[in-house]
């Protein structure tokens, strides 16, 4: 039986070098979904990609405006988030990702169920417990960084045809929906993370603006 090298310990770090969790395959993070896909659902996930504004785009650092009018340019808006989520087989992705300048974003984190669309969304309460967890982001290619989260979160918010709603999310939904509340006011997962990490991540993404994998 072969036998697995042991790590060497008290191995040095040099800041040069991206360490392999950041890159590697890992279990659903942030708006990221880790799962193989096959060749016409990878295909259609980097059409979904190229329409996403990807880090430095200047939109991703933009605050989005509240939605007063609930008309035809948010059913198409709603439409477009929800077709590139599922495209791009992500957990949540929100409007400013598409450098549309508007509170709204959808919610996908469990892909058996419906997406979640929520219109002027605010943070009204956070749980004392806060959990650090990897995550991902699909205007952050090949970036897994760790971020502290709220485990619970109420959010209220207002549904495509403007009526009230109230969430109590718990878990990875939870996550998920900070994740893109920052979004919208302009705040990445690199502003959140440690130093070493978000080092580290900008040198991943520095060299390459267009990622093909
Ligand atoms: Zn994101």
């Amino acid at each position: 039986m072969p036998v697995r090298p042991s790590e060497p310990t008290g191995r040095p770090s040099p800041s040069n070098v991206v360490s392999a969790s950041k890159i590697a395959p890992m279990s659903d993070a942030g708006e990221v979904r880790d799962e193989k896909l096959d060749a016409e659902a990878e295909a259609r996930r980097r059409v979904a990609l190229a329409q996403i504004r990807q880090y430095p785009d200047p939109a991703l650092r933009m605050k989005a405006h509240d939605i007063e009018s609930f008309d035809v340019d948010l059913t198409r808006l709603v439409e477009q988030l929800e077709h590139l989520l599922g495209d791009a087989n992500g957990l949540g992705l929100a409007a400013t990702q598409l450098g549309v300048l508007r509170r709204v974003f959808v919610l996908r984190p469990d892909p058996d169920e419906e997406s979640k669309v929520l219109v002027n969304p605010r943070l009204v309460e956070g749980s004392d417990e806060r959990i650090t967890d990897d995550e991902g982001c699909l205007s952050l290619q090949g970036v897994v960084i760790p971020v502290e989260r709220h485990e619970r979160v109420t959010i209220e918010a207002q549904d495509p045809e403007g009526n009230d709603v109230r969430l109590e999310l718990e878990g990875l939904p939870a996550r998920v929906a900070q994740h893109e509340l920052d979004h919208l006011d302009g705040i990445l997962i690199l502003d959140r993370t440690t130093p070493d990490a978000r080092r580290e991540a900008l040198a991943v993404l520095r060299p390459q603006p267009v990622v093909v994998r």
